[in-house]
């Protein structure tokens, strides 16, 4: 008889990798902080909205970087906003991601080759996790776009998490 034999008949018993474990309870309670800066800040609300409801994906907007995992950069980054962006950013706690929401804020958008205060391209100030594409994106992309954060953090290792990257400083 081994020595585990009738010890575990009353219990449930999951063996996981911390790694594992780690990233399920991060993918699943992402937190956003709540800013928007134009026009496509109007379909992220419609995606925190009863309809599509992000609540399920364990997503409750913030209102502290501090408490934030995950900056949503909905809109035009004006160069004046930029610094107020990377402030922001950088007063979030590690491991913190980005998702990039329209083309406006992945490249300029309309305004990426005339918009003289259209910083082109919101990875020139903080490093970008998922771009988004669209003017604006319909909320389903947005939810396309978290789901494919939440397998990027699926995929992570604690181990091999890569150090914060440095982003050059504004324009
Ligand atoms: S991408 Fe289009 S909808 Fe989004 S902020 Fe820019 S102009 Fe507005």
């Amino acid at each position: 008889m081994g020595l585990l034999d009738k010890q575990f008949e009353h219990s449930n018993i999951i063996i996981t990798s911390v790694d594992s474990l780690l990233n399920w309870a991060r993918l699943s309670s992402l937190w956003p902080m709540s800013f928007g800066l134009a026009c496509c800040a109007i379909e992220m609300m419609a995606t925190a909205a009863s309809h599509y409801d992000l609540d399920r994906f364990g997503m409750f907007m913030r209102p502290s970087p501090r408490q934030s995992d995950l900056m949503l950069v909905a809109g035009t980054v004006t160069l004046k906003m930029a610094t107020r962006v990377k402030r922001l950013y950088d007063q979030m706690p590690e491991p913190r991601y980005v998702i990039s929401m329209g083309s406006c804020s992945n490249c300029g958008g309309p305004y990426w080759e005339h918009g003289y205060h259209v910083l082109k391209g919101v990875d020139r100030v903080i490093p970008v996790d998922v771009y988004i594409p669209g003017c604006p994106p319909r909320p389903e992309a947005l939810l396309e776009g978290i789901m494919k954060l939440q397998e990027k953090i699926r995929n992570e290792s604690l181990a091999q998490r890569p150090q914060p990257k440095l982003v050059g400083e504004l324009v």
